[in-house]
């Protein structure tokens, strides 16, 4: 006659329990938990403290995954022995605390006095592997790789071999999906195969996944184990070993089609596919997410430009590296295309978990590689997306990434931003501007408009600065500031810089001689920086004064001290080939860049404008007021004339005759207006 448990003292048998390395959970009739031994919390990396106690089993099945997917608690073993149900053995997947994961598997059995009704259940939990599968001893004599494989995907044991040739150790491969290893099983064909309960081999040549990047050509047999279907065994026959093709040529060419040659990170289509059992499984899991960061370099094309592709190519392949290293195994990075990178993390708690990899990932790249003899350094930006549910396809969460990723860039470099509806919708409205911008150019929807730039001490107009507007057909006129950046994000503002100093040159002539006005004015027009990356900008501008017969003496061109700054040595020889022309050249919003002082003596300029912020703080004998004192002495040491921008209020006129700066403009004089009112004495000007 055996013994019911509760017949030995309480403290006798938690000393039996825990002497035992199996997990051991009693549970009484009604599920409340009576007893979890000490390999228990080992192996689940949990005490019952953790987790009340009154909705056991369901608390347990909460971390344990089958395949892809959550436990459903009735699949439990323990919880089938209480319905008064045949238990049936699981493998599993348990995620521990500390993010690591672990296969078990799970049996159970009623408590049971020889006669009288269960009084409860008990289930073992062994680490899986030490499954008692019958198959096992026979699986370790296979030459080739076996694999068994539940319904679920899940990988519930390997042989040897397996782990020998594919470079996992048993730990990694047991609990994995076995598309893990073999893509091949990611279609809906071998799904439903699993599923099936048909006892047929399947055989098919595929490609294995090889742990460290690189893949293998397999034969496979796929086959059920017993007559119940439920557990699969996968033979995995390596043909390279065998076939007679030049196995490197095949291996190169397989190697090509998931991952990227440059850097062995996984490409574009192996990427897709982690993507879509990620989306795949946050579809069925509500509590699984996966982040998908993409990350952009900022200013690479300056590195291969100025070192060369070779140098370039070697700091992507070792940006690979420190991306590799910077997260964990189950995570993918890829390179997208170019400079740019993805990252999938799988798994993750929340938000936080992918913005702090962000952040880590980002200061990794921010140390300087060594490439040739050449310290390098650059930085990144990062988009983040993550799975949810308005994103049912993989491709909707890079491409939110990458949208992000953007953002991050526009909003200055080296900074991550994680996607949201707001997002979205500005990048609809931006993308809608963008593609009627290329139509406004068509259209010809731009109109120049004047504003006077004053002798500050007489008043008289001394010339007008061109600034363009847009009559866009449904949101009427836009200023500057609405559409200039995306203009120059998609270069549309090289015609449109282009359209508005022929406007305004022809313009000013014609009004000019209309109106029969005595001087010379000068007119000064905008340009962008990206026109000093067009080498026919010298010639364009050639052809339209001749064309517009619009004296060069007379045109001044005003540019950022970004421009300046940047790729000098170029810039600067299309700089004094304009001066060549006769055109002088103007440094706009000066104060706001980051000019070096010791440089502004060495470039081909004539004047400054200092920035309507400075301008429009000038209070008394403020901070403002010493920047601008400081910036016209500076521009009177060095030759320069000097121009100040945004000038408002009489004071502000005041404070800079003061000063001695020479010429202004702003609303206290005029706005900028259309041709026909903008030469009008100024004092019948009105806004
Ligand atoms: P900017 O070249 O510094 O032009 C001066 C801006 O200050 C103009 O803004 C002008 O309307 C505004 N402004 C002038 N006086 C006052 C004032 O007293 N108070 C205030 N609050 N503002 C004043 P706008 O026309 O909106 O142009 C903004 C910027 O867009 C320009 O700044 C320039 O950088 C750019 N931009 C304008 N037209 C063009 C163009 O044809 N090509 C390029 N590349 N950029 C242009
Ligand atoms: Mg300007
Ligand atoms: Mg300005």
């Amino acid at each position: 006659m055996s013994t019911s448990v509760f017949e030995i003292s309480p403290f006798l048998f938690q000393q039996i329990a825990d002497a035992v390395s199996e997990g051991i959970v009693v549970l009484d009739r009604d599920g409340h938990l009576i007893h979890f031994n000490a390999g228990c919390e080992s192996l689940l990396g949990r005490t019952p403290l953790d987790s009340p106690l009154e909705r056991w089993p369901e608390e347990l099945a909460l971390f344990l995954m089958d395949g892809q997917t959550q436990l459903p608690a009735n699949r439990l073993p323990i919880a089938q022995v209480l319905k008064g149900d045949e238990p049936e053995a699981v493998n599993v997947r348990v995620r521990l605390p500390s993010g690591e994961a672990r296969a078990l598997r799970l049996s159970a059995a009623a408590l049971q006095a020889d006669h009288g009704p269960p009084q409860g259940a008990y289930m073992i939990i062994n680490p899986s592997g030490t499954s008692g599968i019958s198959a096992e001893s026979l699986a370790e004599s296979l030459p080739d790789p076996m694999f068994l494989v539940q319904e679920s995907g899940l990988i519930a044991d390997v042989n040897e071999v397996a782990c020998i040739a594919f470079g996992y150790e048993r730990g990694e491969l047991v609990g994995l999906n076995v598309r893990d290893v073999l893509p091949e099983f990611a279609s809906p064909e071998w799904a439903d195969l699993l599923r099936s309960s048909a006892p047929r081999v399947n055989r098919r040549k595929t490609t294995l996944l090889r742990k460290s990047p690189g893949l293998t050509r397999v034969e496979i047999s796929v086959k059920p184990i017993g007559r119940r279907p439920g557990l699969w065994c996968v033979i995995a026959h390596d043909l390279t070993t065998s076939w007679d093709l030049n196995r490197d040529l095949l291996q190169e060419t397989v190697t090509n089609t998931f991952y990227d040659p440059l850097t062995q990170l996984a490409n574009g289509v192996l990427l897709t596919d982690r993507l879509r059992h990620g989306v795949e499984r946050a579809k069925r899991c509500t509590e699984y997410v996966m982040a998908v960061l993409v990350l952009g370099l900022d200013r690479f094309k300056v590195i291969n430009d100025t070192y060369g592709h070779q140098v370039g190519d070697q700091v992507l392949s070792s940006i690979g590296v420190r991306l590799q290293h910077g997260v964990r195994a189950r995570d993918t990075v890829a390179r997208l295309t170019g400079d740019a990178f993805a990252v999938l993390l799988d798994d993750i708690d929340d938000v936080n978990e992918a913005t702090c990899t962000a952040l880590r990932l980002q200061k990794d790249i921010e140390q300087p590689f060594t490439v040739s003899g050449h310290e390098i350094y650059t930085s990144s930006s990062v988009g983040i997306a993550l799975t949810g549910a308005h994103r049912s396809r993989p491709d909707d969460l890079l491409h939110d990434a990458e949208t992000a990723m953007y953002r991050a860039k526009a909003e200055g470099k080296a900074r991550h931003q994680v996607f949201d509806r707001k997002i979205h919708t500005e990048v609809r409205t931006r993308m809608d501007l963008e593609a009627d911008l290329h139509r406004a150019i068509e259209r010809d929807e731009f109109f120049v408009y004047f504003q006077p730039i004053v002798n500050l001490s007489n008043h008289e107009i001394r010339g007008f600065e061109a600034l363009v507007r847009w009559n866009h057909p449904t949101r009427g006129f836009l200023s500057p500031e609405d559409f200039i950046p995306i203009a120059e994000e998609s270069e549309l503002i090289v015609p449109i810089d282009r359209l508005v100093l022929k406007k305004a040159c022809r313009q000013l002539l014609t009004l000019q001689g209309s109106l029969d006005w005595p001087r010379s004015l000068s007119l000064s027009v905008n340009f962008s920086g990206k026109q000093f990356s067009h080498p026919d900008l010298v010639d364009h501008v050639t052809s339209i004064l001749e064309e517009t017969k619009f004296p060069a003496a007379r045109l001044k061109i005003e540019i950022t001290e970004s421009v300046i700054m940047r790729d000098r040595e170029s810039v600067i020889t299309l700089l004094q080939r304009l001066r060549d022309l006769g055109i002088e050249l103007q440094i706009d919003d000066f104060g706001t860049g980051y000019s070096s002082l010791d440089y502004l003596h060495s470039m081909p300029v004539n004047a400054l404008k200092i920035d309507r912020s400075f301008v429009s703080g000038m209070d008394g004998r403020n901070r403002n007021f010493e920047i601008v004192r400081t910036i016209v002495t500076l521009a009177q040491n060095l030759g320069l004339e000097v121009v100040a921008e945004g000038i408002e209020t009489e004071q502000q006129l005041e404070a800079l005759t003061s000063l001695n700066c020479e010429l202004g403009q702003g609303y206290l004089f005029a706005p900028p207006i259309q041709a026909e009112k903008a030469l009008r004495p100024l004092s019948e000007q009105t806004d």
